[in-house]
């Protein structure tokens, strides 16, 4: 039986970047994977471009049930230590909105990066290797692979949640920390589009492909100030991927689309300077025309020109726009999520190492912890920052 001192699970952002900085180390490391190719869903982010950090990555930025936990990793290991790397790689990057760094070319030479870094390390790969079970043994464990078994002094757990099922995702992770006796907090999808009664969702049917600029906040007071995009089953962007991470079901969402504008001053000013200008007109000045049309039947836009609009209307119409309450009927789930919030339990891990406190040389890393990110990078920058904690611990033994 092949024997190695750290077998990485999950050829992912965490699981290359642990293997690789592992073997440089000095381990002797596996790095195994279910698929054809690694970092696969690296390759798809970012739009092909790869969001690989966030410029203000803190630990207010990601969702836990221990808000703590992620501290100790991205401290050690911060957003500027990746950029770093990727300088040494001479990848040229951009910062897009609020922080978001993404390659100039092409998600792949991060990807090349991560290859070439497990290079450097003398990482195994072996791919389209799907791991049956494992055991613990006296000296680590013993892990059953299609058709060989090898050892490991200690096992990296980097197999990420239950997104995009379609790049690779599985429950393994999970049932792997059950195994072992870890908790494992109920998961569900986030930064997902949310979807709409059908109703509603006809009446907006119009709107396929709209996006406006929104202020939207969830019923826990939790809002975000990005981008709204209509879709042909409910809403998306930035904006609502956000949202979607707080957003629980049966909830109302608040949506306010003039978030740059005071409406009930701007009306004000408009029916002074121009009391025969349509509303409709008006309206249309700050948002597309597209939307005016449809809030006519959506919110019974009165068909007035500015100085027929009543103080009632007005208001209500100011509601309407500027609180605009509406109950999304669940979310487009795993297959779009880009994220799976819940997962293994922090308390069961150490926040300095993330080996498992009750299994010693046993590690979970990146997305398959109960710790998540908002979208613009931190979720991959969690990736490398638990990965180099773990790295460090695995070759400290
Ligand atoms: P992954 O990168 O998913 O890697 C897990 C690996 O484990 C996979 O290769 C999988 O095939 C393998 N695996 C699973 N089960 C097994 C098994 N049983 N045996 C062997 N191998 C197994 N985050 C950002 O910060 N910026 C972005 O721009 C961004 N864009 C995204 C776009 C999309 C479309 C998606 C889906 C996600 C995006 N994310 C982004 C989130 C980010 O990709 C993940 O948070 C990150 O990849 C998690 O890293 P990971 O290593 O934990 O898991």
């Amino acid at each position: 039986m092949e024997q190695f001192e750290v077998v990485v699970i999950g050829a992912g952002a965490a699981g290359m970047f642990c293997a690789a900085q592992a073997g440089q180390l000095g381990c002797r490391v596996l790095l195994l994977d279910n698929g054809k190719t690694p970092g696969r869903k690296i390759l798809m982010s970012g739009g092909g471009r790869c969001n690989f950090t966030n410029k203000y990555a803190e630990p207010a930025a990601y969702l836990s049930n221990n808000p703590h936990f992620c501290k100790s990793a991205l401290a050690r290991y911060t957003q500027w230590d990746f950029i770093d790397l990727i300088n040494r790689y001479g990848i040229a990057y951009h910062e897009k909105t609020l922080g978001q760094l993404f390659c100039d070319g092409s998600a792949q030479q991060v990807v090349d990066l991560l290859v070439n870094e497990c290079a450097l390390g003398q990482v195994t790969i072996r791919l389209r290797s799907a791991v049956l079970g494992v055991e613990k043994t006296e000296n680590g464990f013993e892990l059953a692979l299609n058709g060989e078994k090898v050892s490991a002094r200690s096992l990296v757990v980097a197999s990420c949640g239950l997104s995009m099922p379609g790049l690779g995702a599985s429950p393994f992770g999970y049932k792997l920390a059950a195994q072992f006796g870890l908790e494992v907090l109920p998961t569900r999808a986030a930064l997902v589009p949310l979807t709409l009664h059908k109703p509603l969702l006809e009446h907006l049917q119009m709107l396929s492909g709209v996006s406006v600029p929104a202020v939207i906040s969830a019923e826990n007071g939790v809002s975000f100030r990005e981008s709204l995009l209509f879709t042909h089953r409910g809403l998306s962007g930035p904006a609502v991927l956000q949202l979607s991470s707080y957003w629980q079901p049966s909830e109302y969402v608040s949506i306010d689309l003039l978030p740059e504008l005071d409406l009930a001053s701007f009306l004000d000013e408009q029916r002074q300077d121009h009391p025969n200008q349509s509303l409709k007109n008006t309206l249309a000045q700050h948002l597309p025309k597209r939307l005016v049309e449809c809030l006519q039947t959506l919110v019974q836009l009165p068909e007035a020109t500015l100085k027929q609009l009543t103080p009632t209307q007005q208001m209500s119409l100011v509601g309407s726009l500027q609180n605009w309450r509406l109950q999304p009927n669940g979310t487009e789930d795993y297959r779009t999520a880009e994220v799976t919030l819940g997962g293994v339990d922090t308390k069961a891990l150490s926040s300095k190492t993330m080996e498992a406190n009750k299994v010693p040389n046993l590690y979970f890393i990146g997305e398959v912890v109960d710790v998540t990110g908002w979208l613009g990078g931190y979720n991959f920058q969690w990736a490398w920052s638990s990965a180099w904690a773990c790295a460090q611990a695995v070759a400290a033994q």
